[in-house]
């Protein structure tokens, strides 16, 4: 069965995927099974989206409760479940209002116009230009690639959208020199992600949030895999005593639910009036009360402060790692968004961890990524630094 199912995966799938060869059928909290009956601790939470882990009851029942109720109307309508939502992101964040749709990229595709029509509202036809970072990553639609910051993600799709320029994550004198009258927006991730779990060096994100104060410009986030406790903040940003004017969210927001959200300031969300922007599924009951249990369930189990302090933990273990091994570098993160930067290939290492029961990635070639499920253990995190130590 399991080789039948890899087959015709192969077949039938767009082969946009290099898959690990295994089919996965079952998931409790931190663990996974495979269709034959081998266990995983999963450390990659479906890349930082599975929080509470797999299969929460409190999910569960919220998804069966609504379906039996309500799952679709369309926005031309009110419903419960979003507007339950929308106060709870409100209610924890800078942010006053709250757009729902499927993904991250679509999240990002809201931001993007968002940005350019309040300058263009304003008659600032020629300010339409938004910064983003070299290394960055904000999605697969043409709107998000086009802020995506690497040729090789952007390659063979060429021309993309105009109006973006990237400059060096961490350099501040490169962004004040790049923001002028045709800038709107800047626009980054608080811990570049796919980038290779690059954290912002002391003062940056301040540094950021000044320039564009000054600038008169719009400050985007995007935290759709920073979010949601995965730092050990709600959000990444509040590291930095900061908050941007436009954020983005997705992974963790739904544990796997697929939803995204653009949450902005009044001043900015203004912009976006009736027909200015939409989506068929966006905050459709059914997955708003899903993720409405999975936010509530990150609070009552106090699981932004357990990331944060599984995470030094985590750390520690890495660090100490590196201290054994001369092929393990350096260790880069917050809370548990981790990468172990190798001096080799690090798919190899994938691969055979994987074959010992453990799910990890490994990013940019070199960077072993763990973004584990905000309930992973100590004695999880050990049986892992174990794993790994006899690997290398
Ligand atoms: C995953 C990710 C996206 C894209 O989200 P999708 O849901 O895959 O469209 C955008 N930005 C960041 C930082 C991400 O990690």
């Amino acid at each position: 069965m399991t080789t039948t199912i890899i087959q015709k995966t192969d077949e039938l799938l767009a082969s946009t995927y290099p898959r690990l060869p295994v089919v996965f059928e079952r998931g409790r909290g931190t663990m996974l099974w495979d269709t034959e009956g081998r266990r995983y601790t999963d450390f990659l939470a479906g890349i930082a989206v599975c929080g509470l882990g797999h299969s929460h009851p409190a999910v569960q029942q919220a998804l069966a409760a609504q379906a039996g109720r309500l799952v679709h109307v369309c926005n031309l309508y009110y419903t419960i479940p979003q507007v339950e939502l929308a106060d709870w992101l409100v209610g924890h964040s800078f942010a006053d209002r709250v757009f729902f749709c499927n993904s991250g990229a679509e999240a990002n595709e809201a931001a993007i116009k968002l940005a350019r029509k309040v300058y263009q509202d304003r008659g600032e036809k020629d300010r339409f230009r938004i910064i983003a970072m070299e290394q960055s990553f904000h999605g697969r639609t043409m709107g998000s690639l086009s802020a995506t910051g690497q040729d090789k993600i952007k390659q063979g799709f060429y021309p993309v959208l105009e109006g973006f320029d990237f400059v060096p994550f961490n350099d501040i004198a490169a962004l004040r020199a790049a923001i002028d009258d045709t800038v709107c927006a800047v626009m980054l991730e608080p811990i570049q992600g796919e980038g290779g779990v690059v954290c912002p060096s002391a003062d940056y994100l301040q540094e950021v949030r000044r320039l564009c104060d000054k600038a008169g410009i719009l400050m985007i986030l995007d935290e759709i895999q920073t979010g949601m406790g995965r730092t050990g903040r709600l959000f990444a940003h509040e590291h930095s005593g900061i908050a941007p004017d436009i954020m983005t969210l997705a992974k963790a927001l739904g544990n796997g639910l697929p939803i995204g959200a653009m949450l902005a300031r009044e001043e900015a969300a203004g912009a976006f009036g009736a027909g200015a922007h939409g989506t068929t599924f966006g905050g459709t009951p059914l997955i708003a009360a899903g993720a409405l249990a999975v936010v509530q369930t990150i609070e009552q189990e106090g699981l932004v402060a357990r990331a944060a302090e599984t995470g030094a933990y985590f750390i520690g273990q890495l660090e100490a790692l590196c201290e054994r091994h001369a092929a393990a570098e350096a260790v880069r993160g917050q809370g548990l968004l981790l990468g172990l930067e190798l001096n080799r290939e690090g798919a190899p290492i994938v691969d055979r961890c994987l074959e010992r029961g453990f799910v990890i990635n490994c990013i940019q070639g070199n960077v072993l990524r763990f973004a584990p499920p905000l309930i992973i253990g100590a004695h999880e995190i050990d049986a892992l630094i174990e794993c790994l130590d006899a690997i290398l």
